[in-house]
């Protein structure tokens, strides 16, 4: 099989590249190598197929497509209109949709998209507060969200980790939001979207999902999907999902002409379009039977991975996952999160910080999206679980640990051949 990642050694394009801007070539080697030499637990990266990255480095990138397929504002179309056909196309398929639009640059921009179809300035909007878990999109002060709306947080129950429905329905109760948000960047449990509609309807309130982690399980039959239940889907394409970096947005058709208006026009103009074909590769490959598979074994994976980190002494949030994600707190082993993240990130263990149910101290937020893909399994859990057992307790020296991390890393190489 011929080798298409473009920045592999002896790959024609990386030669070119090494031929004409040596300095960036090792840049981009350094990191190709960074990536395989070390375990990657951040939960919001994956590692794409050699045909996704082909799509992003292939010469729809050069193309001006302002507008929808059949309705461009530029000559030259006719195959960015075919590539972001198929793209909607298979984006409405996977996920059951009457209407998709791809064009999102990023997950933030969905977001924005969405709001900017539903809401105006001053809007009140009820999300989970940051300290519990919500997006920057969610209300940060120093976000547009914060700044142009009136966001109410809802939060987490302090012992059991779990979103506090009671105070959901009292503060949509209470503050008669124009729009719910559901969705969170470190919420391991599936979200209930029957009862956010529930509240929804309650309240008079669009609900608007934020997808962006979990859309990738949604599409292996992993984990429920928010399609049949919220006016709006927000998702990333580049997280579980593992395509390019970019956002999407599912919706049902009495919303699609407002959506589309609002992310084309309003919010963006040119779509890129290398991405939007890489999009639809992604979906092409969401489709199969393989990336069911992968989806359910991120899950197993990730619900191994919290039992042994529970075993090795950490507190794991909600007790465990139904996700790919975990968030657990190092503070029974002695260290807080922050300490945690950069004595791992030494030993070539690289993960976040993340909110815990208490907001005053910092957990560590783990994912199995980008190992998976990998190809690790259970066993590659609990050694991953040991390892940072091992570190956090110190002893495991940065030394050792570090080429056991590499030497697994090493075993399972995203991109071989
Ligand atoms: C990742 C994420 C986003 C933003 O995605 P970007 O592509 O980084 O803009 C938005 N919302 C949630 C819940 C996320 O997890």
């Amino acid at each position: 099989m011929p080798v298409t990642h473009p920045v592999a050694p002896g790959v024609a394009d990386a030669d070119v590249l090494r031929r004409q801007d040596p300095e960036m070539a090792d840049v981009l080697l350094a990191e190709r190598d960074r990536q395989a030499g070390t375990l990657q637990l951040i939960a919001a990266e994956n590692f794409t197929s050699p045909a996704v990255l082909a799509a992003l480095g292939s010469p729809l990138a050069n193309k001006y497509a302002e507008g929808y397929p059949g309705a461009r504002h530029h000559g030259g179309c006719e195959l960015a209109d075919a590539a972001e056909r198929l793209a909607v196309q298979r984006a409405r398929a996977l996920f059951g949709a009457e209407h998709a639009n791809v064009q999102p640059h990023s997950g933030s921009s969905a977001v924005l998209a969405a709001y900017a179809a539903l809401l105006r300035p001053g809007d009140t909007v009820l999300a989970l507060g940051l300290p519990h878990g919500g997006h920057l999109t969610h209300g940060s002060p120093g976000n547009f969200s914060g700044r142009w709306f009136r966001f109410i947080g809802y939060g987490v129950d302090a012992e059991t980790g779990l979103i506090d429905r009671d105070q959901v329905r009292a503060l949509a109760r209470a503050h008669r939001p124009k729009a719910i948000v559901c969705g969170s960047i470190c919420y391991p449990r599936h979200l209930d979207y029957a009862f956010f509609r529930e509240v929804a309807d309650e309240a008079g309130a669009y609900l608007i999902a934020d997808a962006a982690h979990p859309i990738g399980l949604v599409a292996g039959g992993a984990a429920p999907s928010p399609v049949p239940y919220a006016d709006i889907v927000c998702a990333t394409t580049h997280k579980v999902l593992r395509g390019p970096r970019g956002g999407m947005i599912l919706c049902g058709a009495e919303l699609a002409e407002r959506v589309d208006r609002a992310v084309f026009p309003f919010t963006q103009s040119g779509a890129q379009m290398h991405t939007v074909a890489a999009k639809a590769v992604a979906f092409g490959e969401a489709r199969t039977p393989a990336f069911a598979a992968y989806a359910h074994q991120v899950v197993a994976n990730a619900r191994v991975l919290g039992d042994r980190l529970a075993a090795q002494g950490l507190a794991v949030t909600t007790g465990g996952t139904d996700t790919h994600l975990l968030t657990v707190d190092p503070a029974p082993l002695g260290v807080d999160g922050r300490t945690a993240r950069g004595r791992l990130a030494a030993a070539g263990l690289v993960l976040d910080c993340c909110a815990l149910p208490h907001p005053d101290a910092r957990g560590l937020r783990l994912g199995t999206a980008a190992v998976t893909t990998q190809g690790m399994a259970e066993p590659e859990m609990a050694l991953i679980a040991e390892l940072i057992g091992g570190v956090l307790r110190e002893e495991t020296g940065v030394t050792r640990a570090r080429s056991l991390a590499r030497g697994l890393a090493e075993a399972f190489p995203p991109y071989p051949g």
